[in-house]
């Protein structure tokens, strides 16, 4: 029997996400009996241990059936019909369970030593029931006072572990302290942040204080640092985002100078380039030294990436393979991490540009998948995800096909066509899906469609806005939220040769 309670608050954390539709259905519940009385639910979550902690994503509440919670009660109190639903909804194993329950309008949202006494218990049967599974427990609170408040613990592997954050991704991007961590931050800070002359007042005059404070507590995550990343990263420095993820893992080279933002032509001339996440660092750095950044030189699909693309508020894709799409619209759906994917295409010929495509997609767990719009050519994928091995040995398997007079394509399809980009379209590009991330963000204003695509050299820009349907025989709707536990349903799976290719990067 675990007997108090006890959670450790200088180490891992963990936090949870939860959709906007999800959350508004939860508070309806839990604050069913306000003002005076308490109300509650288990509920289903996915999970993701990373180095730092546990990332939680909101699944779908358990909602208690007529008399399985006490109705005398004005607290909660669990009908033991009720906890064996549970307990054997969570002997399937597939993802976790916890409980969120409400604390009356205007109390704080700590826990109570009947609560301390419901978590014990709830902690030692489910890790048993689940098989060593986390287990969650929120406590949640509105008033006009307070506003919203919640605190939240976890239950994995013999230790708890407090919910820092919630992160709420709708039609605004949502991240809440927990009432807990408030207090521990202006116990520390005296008031709650330094009065300093701001950088960003312009900003600041359009979108709110609220919004500049928004912006600052945000880690934006950027696949790809070069064409479009490099402005979107430049525009959200400025804008005063105050914490980045940046994964690349090339170097610079010469043809970059034209549009990566930050370099220089030391840099690309240097014996050896540095790397361009590491460039991206410098020029953060010099906009905004207090910024926080985190920088990888792995593939998006290395699972590091992941680790910490999990605690971003949203994710701009600035690579323009079809795997980092379909990667992003996979995290989208099973991590509940939204997105905004960029892609730029320039033809041209006899020193003429005939089309200059930008197209700006937005991922989020409602929205229908990469694959739903049929926009995903899989033997892209396969060619861009093929380990060196089988790489060499599909182009000697293609030349005997050619050589014996047959279809050497079913082998070897050829390298992916290099598009040729120029600085002031990737520029345009990138910064205009900053902007679309920061009015996402800040709540200020929302891209007009999900899916557009549009050319600069066409009369009206040839604005297409691309229809998105959510595809019959598509199973992207099945495992929204299960992280991890999604492992088996990705759209996306990369070979163990492949990952240790990647590894030596
Ligand atoms: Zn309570
Ligand atoms: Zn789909």
């Amino acid at each position: 029997m675990i007997e108090r309670v006890i959670t450790r608050r200088n180490g891992r954390y963990c936090i949870l996400r939860i959709t906007g539709r999800e959350r508004q259905r939860l508070e309806a519940h839990l604050f069913q009996r306000y003002p005076d009385r308490e109300w509650g639910t288990f509920f289903r979550f996915g999970f993701r241990r990373a180095p730092w902690g546990i990332a939680l994503s909101y699944v779908e509440a358990l909602w208690p059936k007529a008399g399985e919670l006490n109705e005398e009660s004005g607290i909660t109190t669990f009908e033991s019909d009720y906890t064996l639903r549970a307990f054997r909804m969570v002997e399937r194993r597939d993802i976790a369970l916890g409980v969120a329950h409400s604390h009356p309008r205007g109390g704080g949202t700590f826990p109570s030593e009947l609560d301390d006494d419901m978590d014990a218990y709830f902690a030692e049967e489910l890790s048993a029931y689940s098989a060593g599974m986390p287990y969650c427990s929120l406590i949640l609170q509105r008033s006009g006072a307070s506003s919203f408040t919640f605190t939240g613990r976890v239950f994995d592997r013999g230790v708890w572990l407090p919910v820092r954050e919630m992160l709420t991704v709708g039609d605004t991007l949502g991240r809440e302290r927990a009432e807990d961590e408030l207090c521990i931050l202006q116990s520390k800070n005296g008031t709650a942040t330094a009065d300093r002359e701001s950088t960003t007042a312009r900003l600041a005059s359009v979108f709110g204080a609220a919004a500049q404070r928004r912006l600052a507590a945000t880690t934006v995550g950027v696949i790809g640092c070069s064409g479009t990343g490099s402005p979107a990263i430049h525009v959200l420095a400025r804008g005063g985002v105050g914490r980045f993820v940046l994964v690349d893992p090339e170097r610079l080279s010469a043809s970059n100078l034209e549009r990566v933002h930050g370099s220089t032509s030391d840099d690309v001339f240097a014996a050896e380039p540095p790397y361009k996440v590491d460039v991206m660092w410098r020029m953060i750095r010099v906009i905004n030294p207090t910024a926080e950044v985190i920088v990888l030189k792995v593939n998006a699909l290395d699972e590091r990436a992941l680790d910490e693309l999990i605690r971003c508020d949203l994710v701009l894709g600035c690579v323009d393979t079809q795997h980092a799409r379909v990667l992003m619209s996979d995290l989208a759906k099973h991590y509940l991490i939204p997105s905004i994917d960029l892609g730029v295409l320039m033809e041209g010929n006899a020193g003429r540009i005939t089309s200059q495509i930008g197209e700006i997609t937005q991922y989020t767990p409602e929205l229908p998948c990469a694959c739903c719009c049929g926009r995903i050519d899989f033997l892209t994928v396969n060619r861009e995800l093929m380990d060196a091995t089988e790489r060499e040995q599909r182009i000697i398997a293609a030349q005997e096909a050619a050589d014996r007079g047959e279809d050497a394509h079913q082998y070897w399809a050829g390298e992916a066509p290099q598009l040729h980009t120029v600085g002031y379209l990737t520029t345009m590009l990138g910064s205009l899906a900053a902007g679309y991330a920061e009015g996402w963000l800040t709540g200020a204003f929302e891209m007009p469609h999900s899916c557009m695509q549009f050319d600069i050299g066409q009369p009206r820009f040839g604005f297409v806005a691309v229809p998105r349907q959510q595809r019959a025989n598509c199973r992207c709707q099945d495992h929204v939220g299960w992280a991890d536990q999604a492992a088996a349903f990705r759209n996306i799976s990369v070979s163990d040769r492949w990952r240790a290719e990647v590894a030596h990067h």
